[in-house]
């Protein structure tokens, strides 16, 4: 396709004219999409329905000896930790395993750190001035919710294909207002960018004004590969040790969309002071997290290996969704100009940024046409796109005829939407 930016007058009008008669047969046809959330298709939580009878009547002892139907047990099993204790980069002895949500478990910290503080608070969060958090963007519309709901005010970054700008990030930091910033380092949601090991040792190391500052480090993605490649991730525990800030990271992740997204296991990991800290405060909130479901885990995926040859079952299906979007959108926009987009090797998400001012004109079009997309906006802050050019798809969810029929109506919404905006 010629790019948008070199037709006369007179070849641009033709090619609105012919978009939007395409976009009207597409309309037409009377479709219901939906690529709006990162939520697992049915097939891929059927790879888990042997997960329904397990551990089994009569299997419900932990290897101590424990009764995993009773109360107790803060910290989870030990050969649950030791299960998942690869997967998030920490020894179990290190690791607390919750229950089905690693967003609650985020949301919990930061709740707790306003109330109490964290270990190296000089007084609980809230009794600052203004709590401040780093917001890599684009980012997950859900992180900047809790920041929203809990009266923390939000800084972007730029995200660079390698992870945040760091030289922003480190000015920024040191400021004692800021207190914490939101990290996806693998496969980020949605750029599906994996930090460098530059960026996470300059993330370990950096001086911040705050001494409790915390990386909220929310490895949700971290066995989610969509190629052959498992690309790996530093470890950022040992590099905060070696870096003199044991502390800093908060680690989270999940089996949300390994085994069952509303039926997983979430986990938190960090230095021994912070689990010590988490455990203190967790006393006062349940007796006791859902070992079953522990123990369920562990007898279904048994080791990392486990998890391994299972997350490529899941890739199995997703990884041709993927496809399907990036054939479409090559196949509309390619060379026009009107949109760039990622090309993700793991995650949940592709991201496209259309021209400047016209991702909400595409957000409307689509709708109109039947898809349902993330609105725009969702991936900043506030939900305030400055340049409104950021699209988060996700085509996991939709069978993969609908992702097809789907993807070609977003390319040619988007193509649409350029040709209506002066800049493209
Ligand atoms: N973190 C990220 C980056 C996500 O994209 C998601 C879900 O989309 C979550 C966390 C939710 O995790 P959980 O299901 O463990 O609460």
């Amino acid at each position: 396709m010629t790019s948008l930016a070199s037709l006369d007058p007179a070849a641009r009008d033709a090619l609105h004219a012919k978009t939007r008669e395409a976009y009207e047969a597409f309309k037409s046809r009377g479709l219901k999409l939906d690529m709006t959330r990162g939520k697992p298709a049915p097939e891929q939580l059927d790879l888990s329905s042997a997960m329904m009878s397990l551990p089994g009547n009569g299997d419900h002892f932990a290897e101590a000896g424990d009764d995993a139907r009773n109360y107790g047990g803060l910290q989870g099993l030990p050969e649950a930790r030791a299960l998942f204790a690869p997967m998030v980069q920490a020894p179990p002895a290190q690791i607390v395993i919750g229950d089905n949500s690693s967003l609650a478990l985020m949301h919990d910290c930061i709740a707790w750190a306003l109330l109490k503080g964290v270990p190296g608070s000089v007084k609980p969060w809230s009794k600052e001035e203004e709590p401040v958090f780093l917001c890599p963007v684009p980012g997950y519309d859900r992180h900047f919710a809790i920041c929203e709901a809990l009266g923390i005010r939000m800084l972007p970054v730029p995200m660079t294909g390698q992870g945040p700008d760091m030289d922003v990030v480190e000015k920024l930091a040191a400021d004692p207002a800021v207190k914490g910033m939101w990290c996806v380092p693998k496969y980020a949601n949605p750029s599906g960018e994996t930090y460098s090991d530059e960026t996470v040792r300059r993330l370990a190391s950096m001086e911040t004004g705050a001494p409790d500052f915390r990386l909220f480090w929310d490895n949700a993605y971290t066995v989610h590969h969509l190629t052959a490649t498992r690309h790996p991730l530093a470890d950022i525990l040992a590099l905060c040790e070696e870096a003199g800030h044991p502390d800093r990271p908060f680690i989270f992740a999940s089996t949300s969309k390994v085994t069952l997204a509303g039926a997983g296991i979430a986990m938190f990991a960090s230095s021994p002071e912070n689990v010590r800290w988490f455990l203190g405060r967790s006393f006062f909130r349940t007796i006791g997290p859902d070992k079953l479901n522990q123990l369920r885990h562990v007898r279904f995926l048994k080791d990392m290996a486990g998890i391994e040859a299972h997350m490529e079952k899941q890739r199995a299906l997703i990884a041709p969704k993927f496809q399907a979007v990036l054939d479409a959108l090559e196949a509309r926009l390619g060379g026009t100009g009107a949109a760039t987009w990622t090309t993700p090797e793991g995650g949940y998400f592709i991201t496209v940024d259309t021209v400047d001012g016209a991702a909400q004109r595409t957000v409307a079009l689509a709708k109109e046409a039947g898809i349902a997309l993330t609105p725009a906006g969702a991936t900043s802050p506030y939900g305030r796109d400055p340049h409104d050019r950021t699209l988060r798809l996700a085509p996991t969810f939709p069978s993969l005829s609908d992702v097809k029929a789907a993807a070609e109506g977003i390319a040619l919404c988007i193509l649409l939407a350029g040709l209506e905006t002066e800049k493209a």
